[in-house]
């Protein structure tokens, strides 16, 4: 099995960018298992089924068109809040599994992040993240990054999203967002992104270079 390194937390706590630059640095291919749930949550959104409707979701989720992944919307604050709803139901996860399983086992390796990779995606990665930050700081970097893409928001309207988001991220019954017991903490609240991205790589690479 190549390397695979897992990298979850909670919405904006820097993972993402984390999880890309360590892709870059170990040579990886990356995935960006939120966009899926974003994905089907955006088809439901446009219409294509009720957000109500679990059978129908979960069947969007087996056969989720690749071009909704690079669809401007997937970022939005609405479709971020739909995909925690849609990420809590069974039919979806479940069609989403075989297709993150798949991308982790690559002979090559992957980086993959997300909420449950360390926990249930990829439980024997050689390397885990637990990436957080106060909810505060992430609320406050999430409204420098919307603002400067054009967005009219408030720092107190993101706040609100990103603690209901991990509220209904953490308390599911599947799947639900936590630290993997041997998942290394990343606290990204007092840390810019180049010394954060350090921090991973070196915590990674002790990962690699341990004899179990
Ligand atoms: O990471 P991102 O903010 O794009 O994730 C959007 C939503 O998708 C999360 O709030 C969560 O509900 C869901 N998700 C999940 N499991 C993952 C990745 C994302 O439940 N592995």
């Amino acid at each position: 099995m190549g390397l695979i390194i897992a990298v979850d937390g909670p919405a904006a706590s820097g993972k993402g960018t984390i999880a890309k630059a360590l892709a870059r640095h170990f040579s990886v291919p990356h995935l960006d298992t939120g966009a899926l749930y974003r994905g089907v949550a955006l088809a439901a959104l446009r219409g294509a089924v009720s957000l109500d409707d679990e059978a129908g979701l979960g069947a969007l989720a087996a056969s989720l068109d690749p071009a909704l992944l690079a669809d401007p919307a997937l970022r939005d604050a609405a479709t971020a809040s739909a995909a925690s709803r849609v990420s809590a139901l069974h039919a979806v996860r479940e069609a989403l599994l075989d297709f993150q399983r798949a991308f982790a086992g690559q002979p090559g390796g992957a980086v993959l992040d997300g909420r449950d990779i360390g926990t249930v995606i990829a439980p024997d990665a050689r390397a885990k993240l637990f990436v957080t930050a106060d909810p505060h700081i992430r609320a406050h970097r999430r409204f420098l990054e919307l603002i400067d893409a054009g967005h009219s928001v408030t720092e107190a309207g993101i706040l609100g999203d990103i603690l209901a988001r991990d509220a209904r991220d953490s308390g599911r019954l599947e799947a639900p967002l936590r630290q993997a017991d041997d998942a290394d903490l990343l606290d990204t609240s007092e840390l810019d992104i180049g010394t954060a991205v350090q921090r991973a790589v070196d915590l990674v690479s002790r990962r690699m270079n341990r004899t179990f």
